[in-house]
């Protein structure tokens, strides 16, 4: 776990990434539920009935049935939209060129 929140990726700042509950809703998914883990269809195999589970207060992830999986909203959005990580947090508004 890293405390420092610009360290290692420059211009990251995570402090700016969409809140799950912001951004599920962004992507076409529908959170199901009310606890901390909410379910929902899966994007990323043809899913019949909700089997992604959505952790609200972190944007985490993870799929019963195929196995995706992530930490966070930006994991989703890279997997979601085959980005690459600077891709993925400019998208999320995320980034910070410093230029
Ligand atoms: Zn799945």
């Amino acid at each position: 776990m890293n405390a420092t929140p610009t360290r290692g990726r420059f211009g990251f700042r995570r402090d700016r990434l969409p809140s799950a509950a912001d951004y599920y809703p962004t992507q076409g998914i529908k959170l199901i539920g009310r606890g901390a883990w909410r379910d929902t269809i899966c994007p990323f195999h043809p899913d019949t009935r909700p089997s992604l589970r959505v952790r609200i207060e972190t944007g985490a992830f993870r799929c019963m049935v195929c196995g995706a999986h992530g930490g966070d909203v930006l994991a989703f959005h890279m997997q979601r939209h085959g980005l690459r990580f600077i891709e993925a947090a400019k998208a999320l508004g995320a980034w910070e060129d410093g230029q």
